[in-house]
């Protein structure tokens, strides 16, 4: 088949290399000059299997209250002016009861799982290098009551097989030794051995190399402007007066993909906006030596070889990339607060980034009501980590082989209450 992907971030790169593994012919397009450049640039650096938790759960709304008084807050929310902002955030909201945070995270952790399987096997077949590391994820709690709350997390891991190890301060202190200074801050963490970190741009481009290696077309520098229809089913997309034909059409285009589809098809994906810094490190003996999450400000401290990458922020505030000088802060602090003097003090780039997010936190993948066009978006704040597995679950679908996970309930269709165009675990494709 000669199928089109909309969008080079590393969603839309693994999509196409697992399309043209499967032997499909494929064209990639995307408005920047070259690979993962813009929510895939530079986010946090941790492909955290075992943490992937749905953004809304119980106790959150209240959470959300307390944070708009606070000094550093993890999330802020200023009107849009949109409706599309209302009903987001309504349907959120809705998310956040027991029963639909345990249902979202266990899809969560199936294809979080599945794409360490995927990963893993992409790096046997292709000896990718990203920076990446093997070294686990350590959630860092302040208080208690964080503690108590990460019962429930351990419940679901548990039920998923996923490792994981409550740590006491010592512990910390042993699994993260650039940790000694600031140990005494902390009750305890909860670590996922099985977790990696790793260069999200870095391996978006050399996965790229590598598809074009394989036969795939990237078409930069060209932006896209509408699908074309008839009868229900794509018939091109469209780009300035040129029209793109193709059998198959995989949208990718992360927080962009609600607005491509307007008056089409209407998807919950919301640009939840965040930021990173970008450090150089002085002290190695002081650096993190993978993953550090700071649970108090919802914060993310990644070693690469010689970097810092410290992320984190969640704004409900529309299509706006301007840089907060007050959240460069907040992240410079909570580096230098877990660990004093591993960063070469002014030397960082300062990024943001639009993070596609579904209200229930689980990305959307698999066909449409509309003929020939296929979603794989809405990955939110874990797109890094369930990229190889969300593309390689897709190209499953479109190519009508069994697929490996269960995934009726991961289409578009959960919103519209059918998923009768979707596949069971093993099933084939009918889309
Ligand atoms: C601060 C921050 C920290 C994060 N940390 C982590 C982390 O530690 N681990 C993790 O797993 N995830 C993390 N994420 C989330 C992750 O970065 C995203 O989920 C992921 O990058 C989304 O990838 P994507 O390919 O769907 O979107 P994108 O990377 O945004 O790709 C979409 C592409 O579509 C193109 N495009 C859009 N519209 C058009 C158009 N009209 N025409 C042509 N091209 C178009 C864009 O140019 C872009 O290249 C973080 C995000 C942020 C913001």
């Amino acid at each position: 088949m000669k199928i089109t992907v909309l969008g080079a971030g590393v969603v839309g790169i693994t999509t196409a290399y697992y399309l043209a593994r499967a032997g499909h012919e494929v064209d990639v397009y995307d408005r920047q000059s070259g690979p993962a450049l813009e929510t895939s640039f530079a986010n946090a650096g941790q492909i955290s299997f075992g943490y992937s938790s749905p953004w809304a759960a119980p106790g959150i709304p209240m959470k959300a209250i307390k944070w708009m008084f606070a000094e550093h807050p993890p999330l802020t929310i200023r009107p849009d002016g949109t409706l599309t902002q209302l009903r987001w955030m309504l349907q959120m909201w809705r998310n956040c009861t027991a029963s639909r945070y345990a249902v979202n995270k266990e899809r969560l952790l199936r294809i979080s799982n599945y794409s360490r399987q995927c990963l893993e096997q992409l790096r046997e077949e292709t000896g990718i290098q990203y920076e990446g590391r093997r070294q686990g994820t350590v959630q860092l709690f302040r208080t208690q009551q964080q503690l108590d709350a990460a019962g429930r997390d351990m419940l679901a891991l548990g039920e998923a097989g996923i490792r994981y190890e409550l740590l006491s301060p010592a512990d910390l202190v042993k699994a993260e030794p650039g940790l000694a200074a600031s140990a005494h801050k902390f009750v305890g963490g909860l670590r996922t051995p099985d977790d990696e970190t790793g260069d999200c741009h870095l391996f978006s481009t050399r996965l790229a190399e590598i598809a074009r290696n394989m036969g795939v077309r990237f078409h930069y520098d060209t932006p896209l402007d509408a699908l074309e229809t008839q009868g229900g089913t794509v018939t091109a997309v469209r780009s300035g007066n040129r029209r793109l034909e193709a059998d198959a059409y995989v949208l990718a285009l992360g927080s962009w993909s609600s607005r491509f589809l307007k008056g089409l098809l209407r998807i919950p994906v919301y640009p939840l906006k965040g930021y990173s810094i970008t450090a150089a490190i002085a002290d190695a003996t002081r650096a993190p030596s993978s993953t550090l999450l700071d649970e108090t400000y919802k914060v993310a401290v990644t070693r690469f070889e010689d970097r810092i990458r410290v992320g984190g922020m969640a704004e409900v505030v529309g299509y706006d990339t301007r840089l907060d000088p007050r959240r460069q802060a907040t992240l410079e602090m909570v580096v230098d607060d877990l660990f004093p003097g591993a960063r070469k003090p002014g030397d960082v780039a300062f990024w943001t980034g639009l993070r596609p997010k579904t209200p229930d936190s689980t990305p959307i993948i698999g066909a449409t009501p509309i003929g020939k066009l296929y979603l794989n978006t809405g990955h939110g704040t874990l797109g890094w980590t369930m990229s190889c597995g969300s593309g390689r679950l897709l190209a499953d679908i479109i190519s009508g082989r069994a697929t490996e996970i269960r995934s009726n309930d991961l289409s578009v269709h959960r919103y519209y209450g059918s998923a009768a165009a979707d596949t069971v675990a093993g099933a084939t494709a009918t889309a």
